[in-house]
């Protein structure tokens, strides 16, 4: 029998294959997945073997057996890769032909695309299995870039302070908090203290509802753009419209509103 993760506690479902005691499991009916066609809703399994054949493994099916199914078929093939002459890990995904006639399939000499992790994500060349396999890539002078403008914004929503509701990999986003907090610091963007005793959240506070904390971040964010909002802009123009370029715009729009409201920067 598997480790069940602890929101199935009262779960009558109980998984179908012969997991290994040590493997964490978890499950779920309702999960979302985007496709190129659309998305569409469907049942979804989720598996953390601990035995060295892979780092987490998700099936997913019209029910939740045929997702455990799915995803015990790609445990035991990885588990077959682990202990027959072992993983051979690169950092670089190979992606999927497009499949448009432009993309043939791969032949010798022909370059196949990749999307590289810089994190110690790797894959498996033989079976595909993910796991944290290598250390992270460090890129130099990433702790001095200035601060862009989506992470003003999580600034500015209070995103440096532990949320009660906040589940997932604790010790990365404390990890995450602490270095962004760090950078704004070093560039001069001076926050309240999030464990100050009128900072904390209740559990049942309303996620959507502004408080002391955040107010205090956004008013401080508004000033430091004030004083960089030219760069700002700058940056953003040059990422033109993508996605990122377009909610860079959104954000750094609504700073300025508020920056000509307190009377830092002229009304245009
Ligand atoms: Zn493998």
């Amino acid at each position: 029998m598997p480790r069940i993760a602890p929101q199935h506690a009262t779960d009558p479902w109980r998984p179908l294959c012969a997991w290994s005691d040590t493997c964490l499991v978890q499950w779920g009916g309702k999960g979302v997945v985007l496709s190129e066609s659309g998305s569409y809703g469907t049942a979804f399994f989720e598996a953390f073997p601990s035995d060295g054949s892979g780092g987490y493994l998700r099936g997913e099916g019209k029910t939740v057996e045929e997702a455990e199914a799915d995803c015990f078929s790609q445990w035991q093939r990885q588990h077959a890769c682990h202990t027959t002459g072992g993983h051979r890990w690169t950092r670089a995904r190979r992606l999927k032909p497009r499949g448009d006639g432009k993309d043939p399939r791969p032949r010798r000499g022909h370059v196949v695309r990749v999307n590289t992790y810089t994190n110690g994500g790797c894959f498996c060349l033989k079976c595909g299995a993910f796991a944290t396999a290598m250390t992270e890539v460090v890129e130099l002078g990433a702790w001095k870039a200035p601060l862009s403008a989506s992470e003003l914004e999580t600034i500015a929503d209070g995103g440096l302070r532990q949320e009660p509701w906040e589940r997932r990999d604790p010790v990365r986003w404390a990890k995450y908090r602490r270095r962004l907090a760090l950078r704004a610091k070093l560039h001069g963007l001076l926050l309240p203290n999030p464990n100050h005793p009128a900072h904390t959240l209740a559990p049942d506070a309303d996620p959507f509802e502004d408080d002391a904390f955040r107010t205090a971040c956004r008013e401080a964010v508004v000033r430091f753009y004030a004083k960089e909002h030219l760069r700002l802009r700058d940056e953003a123009n040059a990422q033109g419209l993508g996605i990122t370029g377009l909610f860079d715009g959104l954000h750094l729009a609504s700073f300025h509103r508020d920056a000509v409201s307190m009377g830092l920067l002229p009304a245009e």
